[in-house]
């Protein structure tokens, strides 16, 4: 009896701290402080914590168990593109380029100092021509791996045209195998290839099998992930079963489709908005 009083006042006072925590969302207080950017901790994550590191040598260490086991079984395929025959072809491993295997911190850190405080196409066009993006750690060794075993590199990216050869240039110092035009594809280069990678994954299945796909983005995986919180999740979750096995995720906090998904999948026009669309998003 004295058991299940305790247990009735346990649960009484769970369920009003429950209520409290609900009540206690206030969406209205959820403002800016003066001279703080919202990206600050999140850019700071990525360029200075060990966990970072930990966690991005650990994703390609996995990767490099995986192409294992993906090599020695011509069935497997990590592309929804792969069409019928493909079990012949050579194997490919395709990663996506920015904050999987180049980081561009820096740039962010440009982002979060601008008048604006969002991201700036001039600004990013200064920082790409330099080539002064370090790679991801992990990612340079698990290519030169892959490439030993036989394994081709292509580099689906979402760069443009115009910056396909400081692409090359900055892959090349940073010693990465496969850095050449033919290995490198970037978003509009041929008609067709827009910003869903499912056209260049599809332009590359037909010609390889896709053994690998390594990204830090929804997109670098399937398609219809470009949504709302809702909608991305409901579409990734039938592949569950191909996340760290044929697909390696990569952590970026700082931007993303997640992000995009916050104000539904597009773009907002100021960081008033964007932080207004961010508080709305709390749960
Ligand atoms: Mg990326």
């Amino acid at each position: 009896m004295v058991r299940l009083t305790h247990t009735l006042i346990l649960a009484l006072l769970f369920g009003l701290w429950s209520l409290h925590g609900q009540q206690a969302l206030d969406r209205n207080a959820c403002t800016p402080s003066a001279g703080t950017h919202e990206n600050l901790n999140a850019v700071l994550w990525v360029s200075t914590s060990l966990e970072y590191r930990h966690a991005a040598t650990q994703a390609f260490r996995l990767a490099a168990l995986q192409l294992d086991r993906a090599l020695v079984d011509p069935t497997w395929t990590a592309a929804l593109e792969q069409s019928a025959g493909y079990e012949t072809l050579p194997p490919a491993v395709v990663l996506d380029v920015d904050e999987t295997v180049l980081d561009n911190s820096p740039a962010q850190v440009t982002s979060m100092m601008s008048p604006t405080g969002m991201f700036g196409e001039e600004d990013w066009d200064a920082w790409v021509r330099k080539a002064e993006a370090k790679a991801v750690p992990g990612a340079a060794e698990f290519l030169r791996l892959a490439a030993a075993k036989g394994v081709v590199i292509l580099y689906v990216t979402n760069r443009e045209a115009k910056h396909e050869a400081d692409t090359i240039r900055n892959l090349q110092r940073e010693g990465f195998p496969f850095a050449d035009a033919q290995h490198v594809l970037v978003k509009g280069e041929v008609p067709g290839w827009g910003s869903d990678k499912s056209s260049r994954r599809r332009y590359v299945s037909s010609r390889y099998r896709i053994i690998l796909l390594v990204g830090d983005d929804a997109n670098d995986f399937q398609s219809g992930v470009r949504t709302g919180i809702e909608e991305r999740t409901i579409a990734a979750t039938p592949f569950d079963a191909w996340l760290g096995t044929k697909w390696i995720m990569l952590p970026n906090p700082t931007y993303g489709s997640w992000e995009n998904a916050l104000w539904g999948g597009g773009y907002p026009t100021s960081r008033a908005e964007a932080l207004k669309a961010r508080c709305a998003a709390l749960r």
